[in-house]
């Protein structure tokens, strides 16, 4: 059986809410060997948000370790070194598959048992994807998600071997406005497709939405509005050759980016942590109904005063925040 390990504090999660609470946790004063982030990711904790920037564009190419946090917001890089010389254990490609709350214990899939007197969950968000919609053919091959540096790396690839092809992006929020963007500025037709009457229908009114949809048509981007993606063909590779919209057209395809939103992680806490609007309940210092568990980044549903109401908040600038002010309260 493997070595159980006991750290003070435990981060779940590798990625930008854990890069900056290690830097907080490091502020206020930390022994060596108190402190573990236990990530799946392969690599340090990054600024998640340079995957659908600098990352893709492939004529100059942002590449780790221009990226670690806390680059984004003008902090000192993080290398794996930085770990080492802060005392803190970075256990990466490690996934937690159990955590156990009341016995203060988790389980990795190979089984390791790690235990900790305070927990920070961190876990982020995974990607909706249209098989879970059950959309016929959303299984073919080229057809992409962007949440993590593997991801990344495949759409980069596939950009690469279906150069001046076409690609078509399922989506019209942030992350299909900025992929449509890369793939055109790397030589590939690009058609989007998203139901709304309008871009990032969340956040752009008709009018500024407008200035963007012509600029993004200016640029040669096709916008096909007021429809889905409801089913995809393919070739005899099994890669996606076709989109068929809703409405009965089709769309040729030789790449298929979906943007379509996402979900925060919490089934590891599931039944154990009190839950409002799809996260983990906060209160105004990340703490959770749980003693000594607190919930950083997209998975914490806080107390937000500016619109006197409880949010969730899937934003970079959230997550190094909350990380930051959750540590605070732990180190007090
Ligand atoms: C492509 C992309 C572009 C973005 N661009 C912007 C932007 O321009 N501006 C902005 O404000 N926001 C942007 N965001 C959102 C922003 O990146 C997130 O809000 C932020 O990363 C959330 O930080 P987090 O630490 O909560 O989660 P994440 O950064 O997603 O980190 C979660 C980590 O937990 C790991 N994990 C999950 N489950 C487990 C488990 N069971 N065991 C071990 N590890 C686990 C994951 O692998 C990951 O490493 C973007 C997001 C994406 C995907």
């Amino acid at each position: 059986m493997a070595e159980e390990k006991s750290f003070k504090y435990v981060i779940v999660g590798g990625g930008v809410a854990a890069g900056y609470a290690a830097r907080e946790f490091s502020k206020q004063g930390l022994k060596p060997g108190e402190l573990a982030i236990i990530s799946r990711e392969q690599v340090p904790p990054y600024e998640r948000p340079a995957l659908s920037k600098g990352y893709i564009n492939l004529e100059n190419k942002a590449t780790l370790p221009g990226f670690y946090v806390c680059a984004g917001s003008g902090g000192e890089k993080q290398f794996p070194q930085w770990y080492k010389e802060n005392g803190i254990e970075l256990i990466l490609d490690t996934e937690i598959v159990k955590a156990d709350l009341a016995a203060k214990t988790l389980v990795s899939g190979t089984g390791q048992v790690f235990k900790y007197q305070t927990l920070l969950a961190a876990t982020g968000s995974s990607v909706t994807r249209l098989s879970d919609f059950g959309v016929q053919g959303a299984d073919a091959k080229n057809i992409f998600y962007l949440r993590e540096l593997d991801d990344a790396d495949e759409l980069v690839t596939a950009m690469d071997v279906k150069k001046n092809g076409k690609a078509v992006v399922v989506g019209g929020g942030y992350i299909g406005l900025e992929l449509s963007s890369a793939l055109k500025v790397n030589n590939l037709e690009v058609t989007m497709v998203y139901p709304e009457p309008w871009c990032m229908p969340r956040l752009f009114t008709a009018g500024i939405a407008s200035f963007y949809e012509g600029y993004y048509a200016n640029k040669g981007i096709n916008i096909v509005k007021g429809t889905v993606a409801a089913g995809f063909s393919t070739n005899s590779n099994g890669e996606v050759a076709e989109v068929k919209l809703k409405d009965g057209r089709t769309l040729k395809a030789d790449i298929v980016i979906v943007g379509v939103g996402a979900r925060p992680i919490i089934s590891l806490f599931k039944g154990q942590v009190e839950e409002e609007k799809g996260g983990l309940k906060t209160d105004a210092f990340f703490k959770t109904s749980v003693p000594d568990v607190y919930a950083i980044g997209d998975i914490a549903t806080f107390p937000m005063k500016l619109y006197n109401e409880m949010r969730r908040v899937e934003h970079v600038d959230h997550a190094r925040k909350s990380a930051e002010q959750a540590v605070k309260v732990t180190k007090r």
